[in-house]
Order: C-alpha cells, then structure tokens, then sequence
C-alpha cells in the first residue's frame, strides 16, 4: 500500500509555520510499515490544490490530506476533494447537530456562525473521522480503489484523529506487518568515527536496516524492521543491537526516547549523589536541562550561575589571583569553581564550566570555543578541556551537553 501526503496551506509555502504535521504522519505512517513515496505542499487554492489532488491519486493508494477543513472561505479541503473524486458536498445531519451542540455548550444560547455550517459538508460517501478536540470533523472517502483521508490543520486535533481514527483503518487495510525501530543515542563520539567502528554492519544491512542521523553533539542509530509485531521486531534486531553494544559502550548512553540529563539523573538517584553546579558561559542550561528531568530535586541541592569575575570570587571563592593570572576561562579557574560549588554546598559532587560563547571575545591562545568543564568529588577534581565551533548557542548546548556526559561516565566507574 502506498500512501501519499498532501500539505495544504498557503503559510506553508510562506515559511510562516514549520510542517510539523507531515513530520507526524511520515512517521506513524512508517510506524504502521505504510511506505511514504511522495509528498507535496499546496497553498490554499482550489485550483492548485485540486491539480495537487488528482495527481496524487493517480500514483498513490492513501492520500492524507493535512489543513484547509475549517469554516472560512480560503479553507478548501472539501470542495477540492469533492471535485477531483466527482463526489458532490452533501451536509451530514448528525455532523451538523453536534457542531450546534459544541457552539451551544462553548458559547451558550448564541447561534453558531453561519459560516461553521460548511464544518457539516461532506463528499458524498465519505465516512466521518470524529474530533474530540474540535469543531472541524475530519473524513475519508474510499472510491475507486483509493482512499483520501482529511485532516484539520490543527497539530493536536490532527495528532488524535489520525491515531483514535485513522490510523487502526489503515492498520486493517495494511500487510499486518508493522515497521518496528529501535533508536541508540551516543555522545562523544562523532557521526564518522561511528559509521568507522560499525562499518561492516552498516555495509551488510538488510533487515534489520541501520541509519545514521547526527545532530548537536548526538549521534543516533535507527535500527528498523518489518515484523509481525513488536515483539517479534525486537528480537529481530537483539544481535545486531548487541553488537553494536559491545564495540561502542562507552559512548551509547540511551535507547529510544532517552535524553542525556534523564540518563545522567538516574544515575545520581541511584547512587544517592547530590549535585552542586558552577555554571558560567551555559548561564543555567545545565541546571535547566536537569530540572527538565521530574524528580531531580533528589540530586540536585543547587545551581550558581556565576557570570562575572566578581561572583565567582563572592560566591564561589575563586581566588582573585586565580583569575588575574591564569584568567577566568582557565583550568585552574573551572577547578576552583568546581571545589568551591561542592564545598559551600556541600554536596558528593560539583560541576562547573566556563568558556568563551563568542562571537566575540576570543584571543589566538583562548578562541571563541574555548570551554573548560570540571566535576569535583570527594578524592579527586577532574578538568576537561574542549574547544568547539559554531554559533554561541552551539557552543552553550554542547558544553552542557559535554557536562553531562562526565555526569553519565561516573557510572561506568
Ligand atoms: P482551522 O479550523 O483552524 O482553519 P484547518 O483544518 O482549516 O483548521 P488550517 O487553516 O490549514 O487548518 O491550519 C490551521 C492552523 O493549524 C495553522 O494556522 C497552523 O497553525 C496549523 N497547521 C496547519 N498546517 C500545519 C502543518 N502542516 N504543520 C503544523 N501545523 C499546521
Ligand atoms: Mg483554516
């Protein structure tokens, strides 16, 4: 089966709003081992979308159409769906009922706008795809051996109408087998180094297929296949997993949905580790990241953000001398930081960065990029030293990202 997705919306083709709702569909579609061959983006013009439409039905089996389903008069959806399937616009009673029951209950007595009558049209022989979340109904049209589905724009109301309705249709018009994936997340280590040490798995793949993806600092893995079920998916994938495990430990921190910090945090709740963190040039991100994880005020005691000379000095107790002879981006400066976040905190371990975000400031000997990155714990304070390139936010997201890391290797040791 094949199916095709076409965007509709004329802000998509502006670069006014990002399809995210494509990104959704692509990958449940994948998900449910539908194969994707085309998609297009369509502005909201009955002619051109129309164009867009018959073309798609031609080479496609699935056409899932994203937008134009609400009220106003540039949302064109139905009329192009109706014209190009030669299924006239019929108005749906029971569509038409609970429109005026949501706009009762929304807006009480008032009457429903006229214009929302149009959300009760249908082409002929469609099947209503309920929105529990909308006023715009959604529906899907099976003629002629092909099948147009319509969706409203709306990211969320699209979200759980393709999964409430669409998606277990489409499960039973499908093979019965399912793509099933399964993602490794590593750090510290590079796209190319990786593709290296895996090289003939990569070189040999047919089921299950390997992907390389990289992206600030992390490097993930796709394994994918088709399978009967998940279950039967994973134990598909479980020696080839395994042997990219054993060639890559000591960079592959997380499966799946896993981030860093959440690894990172595990850690430190298990061990029953308390953390103080030093933060200059990250301005907080690391405290953010890890405040992102639930339960970390388990571990977390508290965070400095000690952007000046003057606050490393008051709070952290940074000998000025220190700073005057060796200079703030220093590693003598990130392991004063560091000792002095865990002693005045008290806490089993400290973690401190400073460094140079740019894009100015950088000297020959002390480039913007610069970072040094410290971890203090009871016998020992260790201190990394990185330069980076990219833009300053680049710089902050993977000195945080880096810290975190000498976080997530304390369990290795
Ligand atoms: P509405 O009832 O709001 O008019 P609709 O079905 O007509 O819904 P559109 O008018 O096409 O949908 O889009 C409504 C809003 O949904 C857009 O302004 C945008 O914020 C969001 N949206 C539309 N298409 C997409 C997309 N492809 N990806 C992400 N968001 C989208
Ligand atoms: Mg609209």
């Amino acid at each position: 089966m094949r199916a095709e997705l076409v965007m509709i919306g004329t802000e998509l083709l502006l670069g006014e709003i990002v399809d995210t709702n494509a990104t959704f569909l692509a990958r449940n579609l994948a998900g449910l081992g539908i194969d994707v061959f085309f998609k297009s983006t369509v502005g909201d013009n009955l002619q051109r979308g129309s164009e867009v439409l018959a073309e798609a039905v031609k080479r496609s089996d699935v056409i899932i159409i994203s937008g134009g389903l609400g009220p106003t008069e540039d949302d064109l959806t139905r009329e192009i769906v109706a014209e190009v399937m030669h299924s006239p616009l019929q108005e749906d009673k029971g569509a038409l009922e609970e429109l005026e029951t949501w706009f009762a209950q929304r807006y009480g007595q008032s009457h429903m706008p006229v214009h929302n009558r149009k959300q009760a049209l249908f082409p002929a022989g469609s099947k209503i795809i309920p929105n529990p979340i909308g006023t715009a109904p959604g529906f899907y049209l099976e003629k002629d051996g092909k099948m147009v589905i319509a969706l409203p724009g709306v990211s969320q109301e699209l979200k759980t109408m393709f999964s409430e309705t669409v998606a277990p249709v489409l499960a039973q018009k499908g093979t019965g087998q399912i793509l099933v994936t399964r993602n490794l997340h590593f750090v510290g280590i590079g796209e190319s180094r990786l593709a290296e040490v895996l090289g003939d798995l990569l070189h040999e793949q047919s089921n299950p297929t390997l992907a390389l993806y990289a992206s600030g600092g992390i490097v993930r893995i796709r394994l994918a296949c088709k399978a009967e079920s998940r279950e039967e998916g994973l134990e598909i994938m479980a020696p080839v997993e395994r042997e990219i495990r054993s060639r890559t430990k000591e960079f592959l921190y997380g499966t799946d949905g896993q981030s860093l910090e959440e690894v990172a945090a595990q850690f430190l709740v298990e061990k029953k580790l308390t953390l103080a963190l030093a933060e200059s040039c990250t301005g907080g991100l690391i405290g953010h990241l890890l405040t992102n994880v639930p339960g970390s005020s388990a571990f977390l005691n508290r965070g400095y953000v000690v952007y000046s000379n003057q606050a490393k000095v008051d709070d952290l107790g940074v000998r000025p001398e220190t700073l005057e002879k060796f200079g703030a981006v220093s590693e003598q400066c990130a392991r004063e930081m560091a000792e002095g976040a865990r002693d005045r905190a008290q806490t089993d371990l400290a973690l401190a960065v400073t460094g140079i975000a740019g894009p100015t400031g950088g000297t020959p000997d002390k480039p913007v990029g610069l970072v040094y990155i410290s971890l203090a714990s009871a016998g020992d304070t260790i201190v990394q030293r990185h330069v980076w390139k990219g833009s300053r936010e680049q710089i902050k997201n993977r000195t945080a990202l880096m810290a975190l890391r000498l976080l997530w290797q304390l369990s290795a040791t």
